[in-house]
């Protein structure tokens, strides 16, 4: 199918040409026509599908042939809710690029920076207002926005804004909204409260599923080291070396491990920086800026800093520690491999964490390889967290860790030893 085929002004489509976009992807495919018709939608999406050109190009479109000329200033006529000031950054990067031959103004509200630019945009109006939800609520309790404008209204990444806790104010934000506006919805997973959500949002909305969470990008090369935490990082620094990975997205699981691993790695010489929720807006923007421009090769990040990051040809993604939740690893690795190019997730899995690692496996459905023979074996057969699936702190069997056993890969656990099962309280522990 041709961009031209989707009944898009001819504005649209020449900015969508100047983008380098030779067709549209299955998403946008489907779910243009959907909004176009003026219809509310939801959207099940992988990251990196071309979800927030799905929804840019028809709000642009729809808002542009209805333009008002009259008014003295433009009004909120499309706003999209997103969780992180990151996520909220690039899609305003990408409307601003679609609505470049449009005379649209479009403006982002974010917290974790001063109010007062964003006070300024509010006064001289936009049409396209794109938001994380406590700024957005925040100025909103202010008076220093209306809200009662909106004709479509877009819940970007549904399952992030429940996990981050955002929920409250998105149903209030939703609240304030004329009944008759258009919603659209999106959502990677669909846990009980998205359904909740949609039931509550949504009126006779048409469905588009593509590429569900489940199902990595093919291209993606996947593979899993078993380490010990002690020598994680002396295998990534091997494999940095070995593989002369020119870059690199790194996840860890909390800030402090982001900022001891970036001091290790800049102690190696390698030029890297930390993004987390510890550092400021400009930091963690300046820090993604330089990662960019390949100013600094690696970027080490904790979950929700880096969620929905979008660095065109990113080769590489590193799970330092595994995420807490099978989906995430999706999520994780979806930073690399966009767009048909091919890329690598390479994940280290401690014994502890290799409960996770078999819900990865049976969510994507397929075993991801072990690489076996480097130069940091397993040796640690210990649980340490408090209420693991074992006993806290024992050895897991006597057989296992005497004499010269290396660990099997996971396939191929013997039945005498028990595999570890993921505690009922994992995500609490961490
Ligand atoms: P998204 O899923 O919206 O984060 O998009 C992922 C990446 O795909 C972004 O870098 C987009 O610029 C790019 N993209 C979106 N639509 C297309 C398309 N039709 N053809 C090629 N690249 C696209």
């Amino acid at each position: 199918m041709e961009f031209s085929q989707l009944n898009l002004i001819p504005e649209i489509l020449d900015a969508v040409k100047d983008a380098g976009y030779k067709e549209p992807s299955p998403i946008q495919e489907k779910a243009i026509p959907a909004v176009l018709s003026g219809k509310d939608l939801l959207g099940c999406a992988q990251t990196g599908s071309g979800k927030t050109a799905a929804f840019s190009l028809p709000i642009l479109d729809v808002i542009a042939r209805k333009k008002v000329e009259s008014e003295d200033k433009p009004k909120i006529r499309a706003l999209i809710l997103t969780p992180t000031r990151e996520l909220a950054l690039q899609i305003e990067e990408c409307v601003k690029m679609y609505s470049k031959y449009l005379t649209l103004r479009c403006g982002v509200l974010l917290g974790g920076v001063s109010q007062k630019p964003q006070e300024k945009m509010l006064r001289e109006g936009v049409d396209v207002l794109i938001a994380t939800p406590g700024r957005l609520w925040d100025l909103y309790k202010q008076r220093l926005l209306r809200l009662d404008s909106v004709e479509i209204f877009v819940l970007d990444e549904a399952d992030r804004m429940l996990d981050m806790g955002f929920i409250h104010d998105v149903r209030r934000i939703a609240g304030e909204m004329k009944q008759d506006k258009q919603t659209l919805l999106f959502s990677a997973t669909m846990p009980d409260e998205v359904i909740k959500l949609i039931d509550d949002l949504l009126h006779d909305y048409e469905k588009v599923m593509v590429d569900p969470v489940s199902s990595t990008v093919d291209t993606i090369d996947q593979r899993v080291y078993f380490v010990d935490t002690v020598n994680k990082h002396k295998l990534l620094l091997n494999i940095l070396r070995d593989e002369e990975v020119p870059c690199a997205l790194i996840f860890t699981r909390t800030k402090h491990g982001a900022d001891v691993l970036t001091r290790r790695l800049t102690k190696a010489g390698i030029k890297c920086r930390a993004i987390h929720g510890d550092k400021s807006q400009n930091a963690r923007q300046e820090a993604l800026r330089s990662f960019k421009s390949g100013k600094i090769r690696i970027l080490v990040a904790t979950e929700i800093a880096a969620r929905g990051i979008d660095i065109d040809g990113l080769p590489y993604v590193f799970n330092y520690n595994m995420p807490e939740e099978a989906e995430m690893y999706v999520h994780r690795i979806g930073r690399t491999g966009r767009a048909g190019a091919s890329g690598s997730a390479i994940s280290f899995c401690n014994f502890e964490e290799q409960p996770i690692l078999y819900d990865i496996e049976k969510l994507i459905g397929h075993k991801i390889p072990v690489i076996a023979g480097h130069g940091f074996p397993m040796s640690d057969f210990t649980v340490k967290s408090q209420g693991g699936g074992n006993a806290s702190g024992t050895r897991v069997t006597e057989a296992v860790t005497s004499g010269s056993f290396a660990p099997p890969p996971v396939s191929k656990f013997p039945k005498s030893m028990s595999r570890p099962r993921r505690p009922r309280s994992f995500k609490k522990m961490r």
